[in-house]
């Protein structure tokens, strides 16, 4: 039975807790190996666990937060400046992602721009509630509780013999049950150990609706310095980075 390897470029929140670096998760089957969001820091974490840019053939982005899409024009400058990137490269996100490249791009490098790149760059737009298969890799987004200034998803995705599911950043909703269903592993944030934050998931509470998400295995991660602080006391498998999971 193919695995799926799952490593954590960046398993960190916003803000630097733990000294973590930020969302970042490189999945790799025997089809291809894709980022699910793509943190500021993206390239650090593959300098430090000796990733290839160039072995990227897919980033989907699950919403438009800094430390969740902010590493695509890095991505995209060093594609284009140091390695050379001739293959194609698709970037998966929701409606507006394109755009918010593009704006970001513009501030953090004026003159930079999405439309010059020597590989074919190609922005893909995640509908909620509407499949679509991508480089034999089936996507189900569902809407996720958390405004980013486009819509935030939910990401459940198909390979070839193992569902994985992942939460960006959201509040725990239906729609959360519904993409952790049955999967071989879901990818959590657990921003806060107890304490509700609006539009986050607290471990307590995803731990009290872990039966009902019905997932085979969780990894949680975006953890905040309270739930860092806490590790010995969490009753599922954590993130770090750099780790490597199989399922
Ligand atoms: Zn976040
Ligand atoms: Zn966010």
């Amino acid at each position: 039975m193919n695995k799926v390897k799952i490593q954590f470029l960046g398993s960190g929140d916003a803000f630097g807790s733990g000294g973590r670096l930020q969302t970042c998760i490189m999945v790799s089957s025997n089809q291809n190996k894709i980022l699910l969001d793509c943190g500021t820091t993206v390239l650090i974490g593959m300098r430090k666990y000796k990733i290839n840019p160039n072995d990227i053939d897919m980033i989907f982005i699950s919403h438009l937060h800094g430390d969740h899409f902010g590493g695509l024009p890095y991505f995209i400058l060093e594609a284009q400046k140091l390695s050379k990137r001739t293959t194609p490269l698709i970037i998966a996100g929701p409606a507006g992602t394109k755009e918010r490249v593009a704006q970001a791009m513009e501030i953090l490098f004026p003159g930079s721009t999405i439309d010059e790149t020597n590989f074919a760059l190609k922005f893909i737009e995640l509908e909620p509630n509407n499949p679509q298969v991508l480089d034999g890799i089936t996507v189900m987004p569902y809407l996720g509780e958390h405004p980013s200034g486009a819509p935030t998803l939910i990401l459940r995705l198909e390979f070839s013999n193992k569902v994985l599911a992942y939460s960006g950043d959201t509040e725990l909703i239906p729609n959360l049950i519904k993409a952790g269903q049955q999967a071989d592993l879901l990818i959590t944030e657990a921003s806060t150990y107890e304490q509700k934050i609006k539009y986050h998931i607290d471990y307590k509470t995803l731990m009290k609706h872990k039966d009902e998400i019905n997932a085979k295995r969780m990894i949680v991660t975006h953890m905040g310095e309270d739930v860092l602080s806490r590790l010995y006391q969490l009753e599922c498998e954590y993130a770090v980075d750099g780790k490597i999971f199989e399922v």
